[in-house]
């Protein structure tokens, strides 16, 4: 995979964790607010209740009064408090629990002009409460009204106690013995009854309700919990896996440009993969080797005589210069050989410069065929050659170069041209420079073409 693949993965991973949090408090503030609507809920089941229960009793607690004192305004009242249940008189504002009992003897209760005229049923069928409670609150409404029936008999009684003083004392009594009579007491009871059942649905609806949120809640939670430690791990695993896969990688490459900076071929490294990085570094590596082939070629190239393919002058010089130290650390015996091809120049008059070049490249192959590892033959230069011989006394190089010099005599060159050379040996000595074992060479090839040519002369280092 891609650096930029992995990148894209990581923020539509990171991206959909965060949205998915979002989603779930989201969710989870609307499940609270569906809590305190569950609580507001239950609180205004409960008052519709309370009502009731309150108009109920205030009616007994009226018509008692009325029953006792014969003041018309606790009729009034009743009648009043009856009205706005029935929804024929407009409800107060704050018709509260408390209503009723803050009307003092002195005030008069007024009948106020604007407002809803609605009735307990009416009110009923607004909520939001289950048919089972529905069913609780008709049936209490029920004995609610046979309390009404018998609170109206007695008024009855009063009304004609009222018009009759003979009848007025055992009317009354009659009509106090009914609001206080098993009867009345039996219907209030099972109102009661009803108003409880009715609470305990209640109750039990709203703590199933607020159970079930709880418990959603606490899954929520437990969702948003897991999902913010997912995305921990996700940040702590994309902050490693960044290291190992794409600093780390990068500061080895930096150390590669370092090396190769510093002209060092080696990479030792461990970047691997597919993804960019992986592939810069194989990109990097193939250059670094085309390089390095480059510069080997020319390094070849810049040691190696074109037209015989034998080391250069340059390539001898070096390869001088490592024998010197030989001889000077560890006393090996080194000779360096000069040959100068006879009479090359009338080869090339006679027979031609090219012929003169073929006559040159068989040479070097004679040459190469003679001359063995670890000893070395180069081109020196135009029809010279140099020989650097290691391991070997001068005695010994001087019959290695006669054994060249012969099969070179007899051997049949290109255009069956008869070819012969002289060579000058010299010992490199320990305490004389490499240009001055070169100059004796040159003396002593300088002899041997004195001498007659074709042969193979030393000169070694005078005595002191
Ligand atoms: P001597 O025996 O004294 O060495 O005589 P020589 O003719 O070999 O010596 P000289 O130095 O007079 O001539 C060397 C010739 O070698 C001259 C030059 O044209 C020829 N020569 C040098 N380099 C090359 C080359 O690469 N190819 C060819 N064909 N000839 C070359
Ligand atoms: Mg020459
Ligand atoms: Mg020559």
């Amino acid at each position: 995979m891609t650096i930029q693949q992995r990148i894209i993965l990581f923020f539509i991973l990171i991206t959909a964790l965060l949205l998915s949090v979002i989603a779930l408090m989201w969710y989870r503030l609307t499940l609270q607010q569906e809590l305190t609507q569950a609580q507001k809920n239950r609180y205004e089941s409960y008052r519709l209740a309370v009502q009731l229960k309150n108009t109920a009793d205030e009616l007994t607690q009226m018509a008692r009064t009325y029953t006792h004192t014969g003041d018309p305004r606790y009729l009034e009242y009743y009648r009043h408090i009856l009205a706005i249940r029935e929804g024929k008189e407009i409800r107060p504002k704050h018709y509260d629990i408390l209503f009723w009992d803050k009307i003092s003897p002195e005030m008069d209760f007024i009948s106020p002009k604007t407002g809803t005229k609605i009735s307990f049923q009416a009110l009923l069928k607004r909520y939001d409460i289950s048919s089972q409670e529905r069913t609780a609150l008709h049936e209490a409404k029920k004995y609610a009204d046979k309390l009404t029936e018998l609170e109206r008999q007695a008024f009855h009684l009063m009304e004609l106690a009222s018009h009759d003083d003979s009848l007025s004392g055992a009317n009354r009594l009659t009509a106090q013995q009914l609001l206080y009579g098993a009867q009345y007491r039996r219907d209030k009871a099972k109102m009661m009854q009803k108003l409880s059942d009715y609470f305990n649905l209640v109750d039990r609806r709203t703590s199933t309700k607020v159970q079930a949120i709880a418990q959603r809640t606490r899954q929520i939670d437990f969702a948003i919990f897991t999902l913010i430690l997912l995305m921990l791990f996700l940040a702590l695993f994309s902050w490693f896996h960044s290291r190992r896969k794409i600093v780390h990688p990068l500061r080895e490459l930096i150390d590669w440009t370092k090396k190769l900076k510093k002209g060092s071929f080696e990479f030792e490294g461990t970047i691997q993969g597919e993804d960019e990085i992986g592939q810069l570094a194989r990109s990097f590596t193939h250059m670094a080797d085309t390089i390095h082939q480059s510069l080997n070629d020319l390094n070849v190239k810049a040691h190696t005589d074109r037209l015989t393919g034998l080391p250069n002058r340059m390539a001898l010089e070096i390869e001088m210069q490592r024998l010197h130290l030989a001889v000077k650390y560890y006393g090996i015996h080194c000779n360096v050989v000069l040959i100068d091809l006879d009479h090359f120049k009338s080869i090339n008059d006679r027979y031609g410069h090219d012929v003169g070049d073929r006559v040159l490249v068989h040479f070097a192959h004679l040459l190469q065929k003679h001359i063995k590892v670890p000893q070395i033959a180069g081109r020196w230069g135009g029809e010279e050659f140099l020989i650097l011989t290691k391991e070997l006394t001068c005695t010994q190089a001087k019959g290695l170069v006669e054994s060249l010099r012969r099969e070179v005599e007899q051997d049949a060159f290109p255009g069956g041209i008869h070819v012969t050379f002289s060579a000058g040996i010299s010992p490199i000595e320990v305490d004389e420079s490499i240009d001055a074992a070169l100059r004796r060479a040159d003396a002593a090839l300088y002899r041997a073409k004195r001498l007659g040519r074709n042969r193979v002369e030393t000169q070694e280092q005078d005595a002191p």
